[in-house]
């Protein structure tokens, strides 16, 4: 298939191409668009064989579910049953980086649900991308867009390497503010559960609803047969080819570590900015200041990405805190390592 190409510079300026893209995705094509999480591959969230097509497009198991965006938050009415949590998460946080999992409609074939009787609600903040909902007037069912097991792209050169000849239309927006996929929850009456942490944190979530609990499978690793609450969960994630090993520890002697690391293998570094001067450039890929987590979730995957292409036999990165956007880094890179943590004491 020839994939058109589309950069967005002037989003008024540009309505008739964002015209052209609804179009696909309204004829049940497949248009590639730019969120404030990451790039979304997306469908009509209506039509079972859009859904089909995502699907082999990624080349991902179909009963993962995909997440539907809308445009507005009371939109969600047409392909879920809402409640009043949902209404005060929206008022809170949306749109934003926030799913949500509510019961679903007839209005949502179980192709785009995986199966499931319930369906994962988006509104994103992107311009592209609420333009873009707005004109194709359907739900759009968007996973990430990249292939199955590759870090979810966060640049348009990355949706290329991606799915270049696999979908009709790229649209290139530029780089995605936030980097990391938008936080799940699951709403029971006024409680809720994090299935997936993102750029709304626990203690935003906090604010809101009274009772938030972290499912434990966040943080750990599953038990073999246990159930999970949200099926990709269960699926391998995301891990680079060469081991990626996190380190834990005080600060100057985990720099230690690494400077003697370079002298003994060919290793490639996910460092604090600060840490450049004192390491050797070589497979050296800086994420941000250690204070800067904002800056580390949006470099993350690029990071990653870019010490795969490199020949390093291993891959060092510091453990992320668990507080804050701390845990969502901490939540992919875990399980990009494998959960894999070496202490140096
Ligand atoms: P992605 O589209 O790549 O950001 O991944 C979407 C993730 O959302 C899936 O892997 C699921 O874990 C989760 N998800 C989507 N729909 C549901 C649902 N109905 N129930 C629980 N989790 C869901
Ligand atoms: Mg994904």
């Amino acid at each position: 298939m020839q994939t058109q190409h589309i950069k967005i510079e002037d989003l008024p300026g540009q309505e008739a191409d964002l015209r052209r893209a609804a179009s696909i995705l309204k004829e049940g094509g497949l248009v590639v668009f730019p969120t404030e999480t990451v790039y979304g591959l997306g469908g009509d969230g209506t039509n079972a064989q859009a859904a089909e097509k995502i699907y082999a497009a990624k080349g991902r198991p179909s009963d993962n579910p995909l997440i539907i965006h809308i445009a507005q938050p009371s939109d969600a009415e047409a392909y879920a049953v809402t409640n009043p949590t949902y209404y005060r998460l929206a008022k809170a946080f949306m749109p934003g980086p926030l799913t949500v999992i509510l019961p679903k409609k007839d209005t949502i074939p179980l192709s785009t649900t995986g199966g499931l009787e319930t369906v994962a609600v988006r509104c994103p903040s992107h311009p592209v991308a609420r333009r873009l909902i707005e004109l194709a007037g359907i739900p759009i069912a968007a996973p990430s867009a990249n292939l199955s097991g590759k870090p979810s792209p966060t640049c348009a050169a990355h949706v290329a390497e991606d799915m270049d000849g696999r979908v009709d239309m790229i649209l290139d927006g530029g780089d995605c503010e936030i980097g990391l996929e938008s936080t799940i929850v699951k709403i029971d009456g006024n409680s809720l559960t994090l299935l997936r942490p993102g750029g709304i944190t626990y203690d935003a979530l906090c604010m809101v609803c009274e009772n938030v609990t972290v499912a434990s499978a966040v943080t750990h690793q599953l038990a073999d047969g246990e159930r999970v609450l949200s099926p990709g969960m269960k699926y391998r994630h995301y891990a680079p080819t060469a081991p990626l090993v996190l380190l834990s520890g005080e600060a100057e002697k985990v720099l230690r570590f690494l400077q003697t690391q370079q002298k003994e293998k060919n290793c490639a570094i996910l460092c604090y900015d600060e840490e450049c001067e004192h390491l050797n450039r070589a497979n050296l890929l800086p994420i941000g200041q250690k204070k800067d987590l904002e800056t580390q979730a949006k470099r993350l995957f690029h990071a990653l990405r870019d010490a795969d292409g490199t020949d390093a036999e291993i891959i060092y990165a510091h453990l992320p805190p668990m507080e804050g956007l701390g845990l969502a880094l901490y939540n992919r890179m875990i399980r990009a390592a494998a959960h894999t943590v070496q202490t140096i004491e």
